[in-house]
């Protein structure tokens, strides 16, 4: 009888997939080949597939791939941008690089709203950012100034948040809005993000802790640095980030 019932549902599920492929004909959302099989979800597994993750050796601190000779030789492997400079980050990690499949996999949740794709994401990241997430405190999302939330409607990086399997704590606010990080030249991200951040009453509660900042992408760290910033202030111990794609060789 359960057999039974499993194949009808398999048919049911099936034709929908029929239904919907002649009514709507919907194309994945990355490659814009048809959908096989639309009720799986809005991107073909072709394309979730190319997703790959960040070749290592990766630089311990903000995850950015480096050249193979410089760790076997480091034991604790930076690049020379983390070695100059004092980061808040303590370690960064991402699914994989902002470009094919993954690029626009978060352009169709963030601009075209298929907030469907955070639960594949959000997987993606559980399973490669496994051990930033191993042991901490809670999950922080980045937040979108109130003009942006109200014109977008929703967070992606508070969607993504709450689908890591920890507790979620709004710790941070946007005190200042900004401009798009991706509109802005390299130079300008860090002055551009600068004091956009302040921690709200939540963050009282993390003295000591290790929290992971969530947001989308990662484009010079910039956002994520600032972000950081505020909450080792505020007495957190350790601060990570991991984010759904990360570009790579723009700073
Ligand atoms: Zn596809
Ligand atoms: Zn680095």
């Amino acid at each position: 009888m359960s057999n039974l019932f499993s194949n009808l549902q398999l048919v049911i599920s099936n034709s929908a997939d029929g239904v919907l492929a002649v009514v709507l004909s919907p194309s994945c959302a990355a490659c814009e080949r048809l959908l096989e099989h639309p009720t799986r979800g809005p991107v073909c597994p072709p394309c979730w597939a190319s997703i790959l993750p960040l070749t290592p050796p990766l630089c311990d601190q903000c995850g950015d791939p480096l050249p193979t000779w410089r760790a076997i030789s480091v034991p604790l492997a930076r690049c020379p941008r983390c070695r100059r400079a004092r980061r808040f980050v303590d370690r960064a990690r991402a699914i994989g690089t902002y470009d094919g499949a993954l690029r626009a996999v978060v352009h169709a949740l963030k601009y075209q709203g298929r907030r469907s794709l955070a639960r594949p994401l959000a997987r993606l990241m559980r399973v490669r950012g496994a051990d930033l997430l191993e042991g901490a405190t809670c999950v922080v999302p980045i937040p979108l100034h109130a003009s942006r939330r109200r014109q977008r409607g929703f967070n992606q990086a508070q969607d993504l948040a709450c689908l890591l399997q920890r507790p979620v704590v709004p710790a941070v606010r946007r005190v200042r809005a900004t401009a798009t990080q991706t509109d802005l030249p390299a130079a300008q991200r860090h002055r551009n993000v600068r004091d956009a951040f302040a921690v709200t009453r939540a963050a009282a509660s993390l003295v000591g802790a290790v929290v992971v900042l969530v947001d989308d992408v990662s484009t010079t760290g910039a956002t994520m640095e600032a972000a950081a910033r505020v909450l080792k202030e505020a007495g957190v111990k350790e601060v990570r980030a991991l984010t759904a794609a990360r570009v790579v060789g723009s700073r």
